[in-house]
């Protein structure tokens, strides 16, 4: 079809106009959730989710169980992931721009991270800043995340540590295995208004090691087939409500589980 026939089309009915807007939302949908579905699953722990509270949900991610239907990734959702992957290398930009000497990968394009216990465990660093003009500690680990307006400001008012001990335990644990000692530069930016925050994470050598010996634990379990205890006494646990393998932990049991 001709884009001037598209464009009678839609100019001469709001209902036509809404039904191609409404067409093209659900094609790029559809299309987003084919392009998420063939991705291949992890197939080790990732140092982004170890710092988890919930040891068993950290072991169900692991062994590959599928979501509860209702909680699967909207591509709605899916949108505001890669929406952050990219405002993560504007962020990487801007350092480097600014004279950082930011590194996140080596001469063959591959992203610096670790692996141990025989590739079980793993991590993949936003980068590594080993110079620039600002008097700091080089090298520095660096870590970025996106934030909207509130969670941002959460991150200015109380340090990440605070907000979100998931990001401190992954910041702890690339540290720990990069050997990246030095206070990291944890980095947000917000969505809603591209402010900056910056915060020099010191490197807490005890948090690395209770994320390191969960992991262990973790993998322990699965070795043994063993499911770990939930983290909760019942299914209204704050945490549990947002959990997305609440319906398997709670009302269909371990059975249920399907890898
Ligand atoms: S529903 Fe609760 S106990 Fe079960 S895996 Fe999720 S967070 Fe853990």
């Amino acid at each position: 079809m001709s884009l001037t026939k598209l464009i009678w089309q839609t100019s001469g009915s709001n209902t036509k106009t809404n039904d191609v807007c409404d067409k093209i939302l659900s094609v790029i949908d559809n299309s987003i959730q084919e392009q998420n579905n063939k991705k291949e699953k992890r197939k080790y722990l990732g140092a982004s989710s170890l710092g988890d509270p919930c040891s068993r949900k950290i072991q169900y991610r692991y062994m590959g169980v599928e979501p509860d239907a209702k909680n699967q990734f909207s591509s709605k959702v899916l949108r505001i992931f890669e929406f952050g992957h990219v405002i993560e290398d504007m962020a990487h930009g801007w350092l480097y721009n600014a004279g950082f000497d930011l590194k996140s990968s080596d001469k063959n394009g591959k992203q610096y991270g670790f692996s141990i216990a025989d590739d079980k465990i793993k991590g993949h660093i936003d980068g590594v800043i080993c110079g620039g003009s600002v008097d700091m500690e080089y090298p520095a680990l660096w870590e970025c995340k996106s934030a909207n307006d509130k969670s941002f400001n959460e991150f200015v008012r109380k340090g990440v540590s605070e907000v979100n001990p998931i990001y401190a335990a992954q910041i702890a644990l690339y540290q720990a295995y990069m050997d990246l000692s030095n206070p990291a530069l944890f980095t947000v930016v917000n969505k809603n208004t591209c402010d900056i925050y910056f915060e020099l994470v010191p490197f807490n050598k005890m948090l690395a090691q209770q994320v390191s010996d969960k992991a262990v634990d973790i993998l322990k379990a699965v070795e043994h087939n063993e499911i770990l205890p939930r983290i909760a006494v019942n299914s209204d646990y704050f945490a549990c409500k947002r959990c997305e393998f609440r319906k398997k932990c709670w009302e269909l049991g371990n059975e249920s589980i399907t890898i």
